[in-house]
This record gives structure tokens, C-alpha cells and sequence, in this order.
């Protein structure tokens, strides 16, 4: 049967009447940073968070919890209408907690969420710059020629044209399916590497950028399974000329984007400079192979900041110098970041640390 008569039949069933009742896709990240979920029917439809029950799964099949006590629960934390189902169906982004109510090892909100609540005064804002990599079913790099290489660098960032740009196909449907979601994604652009695409959310404010950051990879692996297009997502998926991929981290707060909010700027870089290793920590695995003071990226040792420096670890747009206010932008972070850990830590380094939440520790916990 081809693919459209299949298309032709499913959709008889897409357009059944649901009955009132709604389809929950339950979204949450498991224990090596891929994105799981399942669907649940829920009697009505939904308007508020505190009408969405808590659930769980079995986390010895996620790396998230042993066999012996294999209960992981999942608290929902934000839902956004689901642009794959449609109608009053949602799709929910939950946290993940053991049986004995602590956060499980890979729920890294719940330690940022404590920083944002403490610091909401600031109004902390992040833009997240998701650059990835699309590959095929076979693990190729997707429309790459077989067994060879394209041509080197040079046309394909924002390329247009047969040759210059792959897989539009795929970045328009999530662009759409994003902006469905409700999701604040801000722009999306083709990339220096062939086959690399770059999705930007913000800005948002506190959690929700991790949130809403979460909630656009989720719907992008979404939509690339439908064309059979893999999603990596991570920082340096091939090796020698060919760029790495990154999640520049932008930020802001209150005093920042006001005039005269340089100086302010200046006061986060500082404190910036001051914790380069504990922020490198939480910056992604396999981020040494990208951070090679290569391919528009700073070095992995040394801290460095400059206006319009794409070298720099931390640059100041221009606009921003010339203005004396609005926002910094810091380059080191991989594209496989959890980003409440990025956002997490950058809060603590810029706004203040507070007595019941660590950051660094978060490493730790992961890792131990
Ligand atoms: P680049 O020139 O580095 O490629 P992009 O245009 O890709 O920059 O991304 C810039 C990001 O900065 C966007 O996600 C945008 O939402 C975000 N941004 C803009 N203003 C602010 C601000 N005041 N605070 C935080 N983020 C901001
Ligand atoms: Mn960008
Ligand atoms: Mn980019
Ligand atoms: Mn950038």
C-alpha cells in the first residue's frame, strides 16, 4: 500500500469525533536527556494546570529509577494545545519525582525553579539559540551525497536555493507547529553547516524559557519522525571543517534593558568571568570538541567577553553597546544543554545566590 493511500485511510479516523473527551500527550525527560511520552484520556477539557492529574511510568525502562522501585511520578509543570492531535488535546510537560517525593536525578527544573521564584523582582529574560543537526534514517547527515562530502562552508548559512539549504520541509511544519503550541519561537535559520538549522525561543522569562526550550525540542523530534529525519542534538557531530552546534544563551534582566543598564551588564559579566569552570560544567557533554576557539567559538579554559566578538565567550551585541542597554549574550553553551541548568546557574551567577538552592550541585547529582 503506498504512503498516500495510507495517509488517505488514517485520516477517516483522524476526523472522529472525540465525544468530549481529550487525548493528554504526557511529555518528560528521561535519564540520558532524550525526551519521552505517553498519551492519557482525560474527561474534559483542560484550563487550568491543577485540573491535570499526576501520573507515572516505569522509570527502570528510562534509566530514571531500579527495577526494585521503579515508580517515577510525573508532575505537570505546563501544557500547551497540541499541534499533532488539535482540537482541545494537549500536549504536558512534566517534572519527574522518586516514590519517596525528592526530584528524580535528571529533574533539573525544580533546583532552578527555587532561583527564579527567589529572584522574580529581577525579571530575568533568556533567548535560546537551539542549533542541531538532521541525519537520516541510516545515520547519514541528512541529503549529504553517499559516501562523500558536500561542498566546503560558505553558502549554506541562511541559503537559499537547491543545493544551499536541505530539509525545508521539516523546519517549516515545526516552525508552524511551534507557533500552534503557543510557543514564543522567535526566528529560525539555516546554519553553516549543510544539514544544520537553528530554532530561536524567547524572550521568556525564568523557568518558562527551560519550559518552552523543552517543549520546541519536543515538538521538533516530533515532526522529524514523520519525514524519517533524525535529530541530533549534539555539539560537534562531525569531526574536521565542519561547524559545531551550539545554544547561545541570551539574558537580561530588569536594570539591563532600562538606559544606562550597561553598567549592569558589565557587573553580570564580571561575575561571569569569576565562575567559568562551574558554568563550563553545566554547559553540555562533548562540548570540549566544540569549544576549540574554532569555527566562531571562544576556547573551553579561559573566560573572554568583547562587543560583537563571536570569539568571545560572552558578547555584547553591537546595537546593545551603541544603545547602553538591552541584553548579553553568552556563547558557550551546547546545543545539548539541559537549559535549566544554563538558565539555573546563570541566574545564581548574575542575580545572587540563594540559601536553599546550588546549582553546581546539580552536576553532581546527575553524574554521581
Ligand atoms: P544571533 O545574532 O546571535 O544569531 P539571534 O537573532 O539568533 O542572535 O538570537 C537572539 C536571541 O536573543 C533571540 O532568541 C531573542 O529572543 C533574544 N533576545 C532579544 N532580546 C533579548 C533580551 N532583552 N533578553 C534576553 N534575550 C533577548
Ligand atoms: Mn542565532
Ligand atoms: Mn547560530
Ligand atoms: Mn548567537
Amino acid at each position: 500500500m503506498s504512503g498516500t493511500e495510507k495517509t488517505y485511510i488514517l485520516q477517516k479516523y483522524l476526523d472522529l469525533d472525540q465525544r468530549g473527551k481529550i487525548i493528554a500527550e504526557y511529555v518528560w525527560i528521561d535519564g540520558t536527556g532524550n525526551m519521552r511520552s505517553k498519551g492519557r484520556t482525560l474527561k474534559k477539557a483542560i484550563t487550568a494546570l491543577d485540573q491535570l492529574p499526576e501520573w507515572n511510568f516505569d522509570g527502570s525502562s528510562t534509566n530514571q529509577a531500579p527495577g526494585h522501585d521503579s515508580d517515577v511520578y510525573l508532575k505537570p509543570v505546563a501544557f500547551y494545545p497540541d499541534p499533532f492531535r488539535r482540537g482541545d488535546n494537549i500536549i504536558v510537560l512534566s517534572e519527574c519525582y522518586n516514590n519517596d517525593g525528592t526530584p528524580n536525578k535528571f529533574n533539573h527544573r525544580h533546583e532552578a525553579a527555587k532561583l527564579f521564584a527567589a529572584h522574580k523582582g529581577e525579571e530575568i529574560w533568556f533567548g535560546l539559540e537551539q542549533e542541531y543537526t538532521l541525519f537520516d534514517e541510516y545515520d547519514q547527515v541528512y541529503a549529504w551525497p553517499k559516501g562523500g562530502y558536500p561542498a566546503p562552508q560558505g553558502p549554506y548559512y541562511c541559503g537559499v536555493g537547491t543545493g544551499k539549504v536541505h530539509a525545508r520541509d521539516v523546519i517549516e511544519a515545526h516552525y508552524r507547529a511551534c507557533l500552534y503550541a503557543g510557543l514564543e519561537i522567535s526566528g529560525i535559520n539555516a546554519e553553516v553547516m549543510p544539514s544544520q538549522w537553528e530554532f530561536q525561543v524567547g524572550p521568556c522569562e525564568g523557568i518558562e524559557m527551560g519550559d518552552q526550550l523543552w517543549m520546541a525540542r519536543y515538538l521538533l523530534i516530533r515532526v522529524a519522525e514523520e519525514f524519517a529525519v533524525k535529530i541530533s542534538l549534539h555539539p560537534k557531530p562531525l569531526k574536521g571543517d565542519w561547524n559545531g552546534a551550539g545554544c547561545h544563551t541570551n539574558v537580561s534582566t530588569k536594570d539591563m534593558r532600562l538606559p544606562g543598564g550597561m553598567k549592569y551588564i558589565e557587573t553580570a559579566i564580571e561575575r561571569l568571568s569569576k565562575r567559568h569552570l562551574e558554568h563550563i560544567k553545566l554547559y553540555g557533554a562533548d562540548n570540549d570538541l566544540r569549544l576549540t576557539g574554532r569555527h566562531e567559538t571562544a576556547s573551553m579554559t579561559g573566560f573572554s567577553s568583547g562587543v560583537a566578538n563571536r570569539g568571545a565567550s560572552v558578547r555584547i551585541p553591537r546595537s546593545v553597546a551603541k544603545e547602553g542597554y538591552g541584553y548579553f549574550e553568552d556563547r558557550r553553551p551546547a546545543s545539548n544543554i539541559d537549559p535549566y541548568l544554563v538558565t539555573g546557574i546563570m541566574c545564581e551567577t548574575v542575580c545572587g545566590s540563594i540559601d536553599n538552592a546550588d546549582m553546581t550541585k546539580e552536576y553532581e547529582r546527575e553524574f554521581s
